[in-house]
């Protein structure tokens, strides 16, 4: 029998956010049931839900920061059990044969993964994030949560832990250059920068932060970073120029890349993870004068996530959150939007007991 739960839902980019009963499949023979706990808002859902990135298929619920218990399991699943404190992030599954999926890289499969919203499922329907009271998944994109964290403060890592800690570790932000830490550029402190500040540090990094402003500047030092700069400071580029052996880029918006591709060392790299809806140029001279590397960088596969998961417990990782209930969306959208958030809002899913589906 599908599974009917809560959800917060819009109808169009424009509509606000009401609770309406969706249904969850009928849990399949690999499938775990999740009672979710904690939701993040990332940056992506306000992109996808607001049409920013096209036409997004309503009614829509997004969500992929997802913290849960495990409340049923298939037949078949013998990883999982009832009571286990579990994570999903933004795929529900991949074809698991071709190259990519047998690597462990997921994210990339060949025959497409599915997203775990606003993507055609196997069964062609599409996905609902998890925005929800429940959600069903194939038992291959199940995380699981360590006791060390708790739901809210782990549902963040789902998406913006992984998209942060991959490229860190795919380019080295814990080697040495001559001896010294590597020079990390984080840019933008949003849901995603403030992971990354913490993930960096804690690989060895010596971390900076480039925010627009010195606003946030107690809270990203507390986070780890040695310094933070303002990006909007008159000369802040040609005094910072040749700084950075990494620049993480994690803007939500247009930016000139080229100015901040002159802020890298030679044979330095700008890893890509901020995707605004528009197009950015970059002029091939930034790149080609002093062997630079421009790479973008897409979530990261499920193994991987589990290492990121473990790494944080670990270190004494946590995402900063501000907890919202289920009528507190709106306002949460706009405050992201503004940079305003410290530094993910979290949707806190018990909230949906007092609403009454529309
Ligand atoms: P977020 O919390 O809104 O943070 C984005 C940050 O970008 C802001 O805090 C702000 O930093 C900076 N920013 C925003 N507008 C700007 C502007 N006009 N000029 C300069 N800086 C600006 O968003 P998020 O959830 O971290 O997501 C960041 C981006 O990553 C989004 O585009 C999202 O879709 C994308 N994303 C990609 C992946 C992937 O797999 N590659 C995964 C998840 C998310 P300051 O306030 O410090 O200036
Ligand atoms: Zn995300």
């Amino acid at each position: 029998m599908p599974i009917t739960v809560k959800a917060l839902q819009k109808s169009g980019p424009e509509q606000p956010f009401r609770v309406a009963a969706i249904e969850r499949r009928d849990p399949r023979a690999d499938d775990v049931v999740i009672d979710i706990k904690a939701a993040g808002i990332c940056h992506s859902d306000i992109h996808t839900i607001r049409n920013e990135w096209g036409e997004a298929h309503f009614p829509l619920t997004v969500g992929h920061e997802i913290a849960g218990v495990v409340s049923a399991v298939g037949s078949d699943v013998t990883e999982w059990k009832v009571g286990d404190r579990v994570g999903v992030g933004c795929m529900v599954d991949s074809c698991g044969t071709c190259e990519e999926c047998r690597a462990d890289q997921e994210q990339n499969c060949l025959n497409g993964n599915v997203g775990t919203y606003n993507a055609e499922d196997v069964d062609g329907t599409i996905t609902q994030g998890g925005y929800a009271e429940k959600v069903v998944v194939n038992e291959r994109f199940v995380l699981r949560i360590p006791d060390a964290i708790e739901f809210d403060a782990a549902a963040p890592l789902l998406c913006a832990g992984i998209t942060t800690y991959a490229p860190l570790r795919r380019w080295g932000a814990g080697e040495t250059v001559d001896g010294r830490a590597k020079r990390v550029a984080v840019l933008g402190l949003g849901g995603l920068g403030h992971m990354g500040v913490q993930l960096a540090a804690a690989m060895g990094a010596e971390v900076t932060v480039l925010s627009r402003s010195l606003r946030k500047e107690q809270d990203a030092l507390a986070l780890g970073a040695t310094r933070v700069l303002a990006t909007t400071e008159e000369n802040f580029f040609r005094e910072h120029r040749g700084e950075f052996d990494l620049i993480l880029n994690t803007i939500s918006a247009s930016i000139d890349v080229d100015r901040y591709l002159r802020l890298l060392t030679p044979r330095g790299v700008m890893a890509v993870v901020g995707l605004p809806p528009e197009k950015q140029p970059v002029g091939f001279g930034s790149l080609i004068g002093g062997n630079k590397v421009l790479a973008g960088s897409n979530i990261g596969g499920i193994a991987e996530t589990q290492e990121m998961l473990d790494f944080c417990a670990e270190h004494g990782i946590v995402a900063k959150i501000e907890v919202i209930g289920v009528d507190e969306a709106d306002a949460a959208y706009d405050r992201v939007v503004a940079g305003e958030v410290h530094f993910r809002a979290v949707i806190d899913t018990a909230t949906f007991a007092d609403a009454v589906a529309e």
